[in-house]
């Protein structure tokens, strides 16, 4: 397009203004367009200066259209930081976020706790109905605890059919009521699939940062842990907070 501005082409072809300028210098940006049918495309905009006898001649443009290898990279973080199944972030994406949180958390000494939600009896969900439904299960009871969590709260599938849950500015008794209402809500929310009503209950181990100690993160989880196991030793569908003391374990 020798002789024309780049801006008026754009206006007469696109209908509207080209959304970034140009300096006239290398560079690359992308560009999200959109065709007729609203389908979104992804552009590398690539320029390099024409230049003649070091004068500045114009700008060479490149397109290249990137919407597949975009599209692939979104499915490749997605696939890296979300559970497959249940579309919660994945161990390793708790692990990251929270040590975040939990650092700052300490910074500003404000409370963090942590929560490990295990499903009872869950060989039994597969043994009875298979395991198909075992994971409709999963998918159900992580959308049972998400209508009951607080915004801001980091929950995580942390394994099989094991849940974590980090809530900064929480204390354990706090965190304690919302384990409650979790418990209480994942036991009178059965699923109802394929003619059949499948109720499962949760155990709930609970364990807060302590103020003074040197703690890590993986500390703290080893605590939930112990709580959790408590719970289940206990007779499941119930939370226990771990205190310094085991023979303290406090029932709920
Ligand atoms: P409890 O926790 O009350 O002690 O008993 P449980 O039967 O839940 O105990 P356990 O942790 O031993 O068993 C967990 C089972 O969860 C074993 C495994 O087959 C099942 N499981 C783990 N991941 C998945 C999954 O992604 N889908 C399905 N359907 N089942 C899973
Ligand atoms: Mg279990
Ligand atoms: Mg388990």
């Amino acid at each position: 397009m020798f002789g024309k501005r780049f801006a008026d082409i754009w206006f007469t072809l696109s209908g509207s203004s080209f959304p970034f300028t140009f300096e006239n210098k290398n560079s690359s940006q992308e560009l999200q367009l959109f065709s007729g049918d609203q389908s979104q495309y992804t552009y590398q905009v690539r320029t390099s200066p024409l230049q003649y006898v070091n004068n500045s001649h114009g700008l060479l443009l490149i397109f290249t259209d990137i919407t597949e290898l975009k599209r692939l990279q979104l499915k490749l973080e997605n696939q890296a930081y979300y559970d497959e199944l249940t579309q919660i972030y994945n161990r390793r994406a708790f692990f990251q976020h929270s040590k975040q949180a939990f650092d700052e958390a300490k910074k500003s000494a404000s409370s963090f706790t942590l929560l490990l939600l295990d499903i009872d009896y869950f060989k039994k969900v597969n043994d009875t109905y298979g395991h198909y439904t075992g994971d409709q299960v999963l998918v159900h009871v992580v959308k049972a605890c998400q209508s009951v969590l607080p915004k801001g709260a980091l929950f995580a599938r942390y394994g099989g059919e094991e849940f974590v849950l980090a809530l900064k500015g929480y204390t354990s008794s706090e965190a304690e009521v919302l384990a409650n209402q979790l418990r209480r809500h994942v036991e009178t929310q059965p699923l109802r699939i394929n003619e059949e009503t499948i109720s499962v209950t949760l155990s709930l181990g609970v364990a807060q940062a302590a103020k003074q100690e040197n703690d890590t993160l993986d500390d703290l989880l080893n605590k939930a842990d112990i709580a959790l196991y408590a719970a289940k030793q206990n007779g499941r569908n119930q939370v226990r907070l771990y205190e310094e003391k085991k023979e303290m374990l406090k029932r709920t």
